[in-house]
């Protein structure tokens, strides 16, 4: 195993020598159970990326592997390997304390219940006294997730350094933390929405950093979750009664203009909620529902191809919702403009962020749902399907996502990032490296290295198939029989 990395490393230096070919430095490595990929990987290669004064970004699957790595693997190889080295777990901003939530809940004291107060009182409070650094994880107690939905930083709500709290923010000085050490330890998922970005707003820079992609096995399905939308016509409309409070408090604070386009946005709320409703309950009368389990109903369009009356009614949904945020986007100017002068305006612009968030999320959504020539290079197009709830009040949620990840795989990482290993104990099909190759984007001619398990499988393993009544797939089947053995 220690071998194989040491080819690895000296073709990520080959790639990367001085000239960048056209095909990116990465290389595929299949590992079996028992070969030690994590020392495998990290002995070369952290002493490689010091080197080279790059940041070496071990990815895995789960938080609970980033765990691992992070608590057992590099302090274990600190301690035993002879190496010097810093490291720190990178984690979802979602897991850290959010001061200027937390103050506009404690705001809205009157709406909440009691017990929500009191819990977000004490977070404030021991945060304010330094008894608590703000990350979740770290917290004494489990925080409820209804209480910490409220107070954890979010993308959209966060105007970064125009936020009085910047300075202090746990979000913030994380983040800087990681542009120091040498080993970041990430996930996936972490890094497929840092790669999509652009790189760098989360994670270092990506073309100063070798990545490790290890359980590789996982990043086609991680890599075609991230790049799926959808959206519910119901949530929609009911996040739209609230845009005009959320913007109230701009009205308030400044010019006539921003009066203007606020009652301009009002007015465009009316007209939007209008037509979901009018698309919704034109998708009801018309698309032919079909019952996959529960009570949830589904109507998957053939080809991935939404038909042209859906995208009729699509299109004027998406338009309203573009011309929402075009206003926003002029709301966002004038409060820009007073950054000096106002002293909320760090404030305003978290209103106006989360404005911005949601459409954008939404425009994609409707975008892609209606988008039928969006297709990949080997001509693969995206799936779309539209669901019903029948327990929810027959709630819509209209969906679309890609079937293969390789294109969106090769722009957003694999063209970007200094170099990658992509390893796992499972990545060959019928002893051939290609299919993988094919699903993540990579060039056939993409290197590749084998490190069979020591274990001896074919003569200490036994595969035994049970005679099963019921198939996999027959959950009822499956459940009755599990009653039956309970009573038996
Ligand atoms: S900088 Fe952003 S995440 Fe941090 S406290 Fe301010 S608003 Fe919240």
């Amino acid at each position: 195993m220690m071998n194989l990395c040491y080819d690895i490393v000296n073709s990520i230096e080959v790639n990367n020598e001085d000239q960048r070919t056209s095909d990116p430095a990465v290389c595929v490595i299949e590992a079996g159970t028992g070969t030690g990929k994590t020392l495998g990987y990290s002995i070369p290669l952290i002493p490689l990326a010091k080197a080279k004064k790059k940041t070496l970004i071990l990815s895995t699957a789960t938080v609970a592997l980033q765990e691992q790595v992070m608590f057992k693997d590099l302090p274990d190889i600190r301690t035993n390997a002879g190496l010097d080295f810093t490291f720190a777990m990178v984690k979802g901003r979602g897991r850290y304390f959010c001061k200027l939530r937390a103050e506009r809940e404690s705001d809205k004291r009157m709406s909440l219940f009691g017990y929500e107060d009191q819990s977000i009182k004490i977070l404030k409070d021991k945060f304010a006294d330094g008894l608590w650094d703000g990350d979740r994880d770290t917290y004494s107690v489990e925080v409820r997730d209804e209480i910490w939905q409220k107070v954890n930083a979010v993308v959209g709500q966060c105007p970064s350094h125009l936020c009085p709290h910047y300075a202090i923010c746990p979000f913030f000085k994380a983040r800087k933390e990681l542009d120091s050490v040498d080993v970041v330890i990430a996930n996936h998922d972490i890094v497929l929405a840092d790669l999509s970005l652009g790189g760098g707003v989360v994670l270092p820079d990506p073309k100063q950093s070798i990545f490790v992609f290890d359980e590789g096995h996982h990043l086609t399905s991680k890599a075609i979750n991230h790049f799926a939308s959808s959206c519910s016509i119901d949530a929609t409309v009911k996040w739209v009664d609230e845009i005009f409070d959320m913007i109230i408090p701009l009205v308030d604070n400044y010019n006539n203009e921003m009066e203007q386009l606020a009652t301009e946005l009002h007015s465009k709320t009316t007209k939007l909620k209008k037509e979901l409703v009018e698309t919704k309950d034109f998708l009801l009368r018309t698309l032919p529902f079909k019952s996959e389990y529960d009570k949830r109903e589904t109507c998957i369009f053939p080809s991935g191809e939404t038909p042209k009356e859906v995208i009729n009614y699509a299109k004027i949904v998406g338009k309203i919702l573009g011309d929402m945020n075009k206003i926003n986007g002029k709301m966002s100017l004038i409060i820009d403009g007073n950054l000096k002068s106002n002293p909320d305006a760090g404030e305003h612009k978290m209103i106006v962020g989360e404005l911005d968030n949601r459409f954008e999320t939404l425009i994609t959504a409707w975008s892609d749902f209606v988008n039928v020539k969006h297709r990949d290079k080997n001509g693969i197009p995206f799936a779309r399907w539209v669901d019903v709830n029948r327990e929810k009040k027959n709630e819509i949620v209209i969906n679309s996502s890609p079937v293969h990840a390789g294109d969106m795989l090769m722009k957003d990482v694999w063209n970007v990032v200094f170099s990658a290993i992509v390893t796992s104990a499972t990545i060959r099909t019928l002893g051939k490296f290609d299919a993988y190759l094919n699903q993540v984007g990579l060039p056939p001619a993409t290197p590749t290295l084998l490190a069979q398990s020591p274990f001896n499988y074919e003569e200490n393993g036994v595969l035994f198939i049970p005679n099963m009544k019921f198939s996999p797939k027959d959950v009822e089947g499956i459940h009755r029989r599990s009653v039956l053995c309970c009573l038996s």
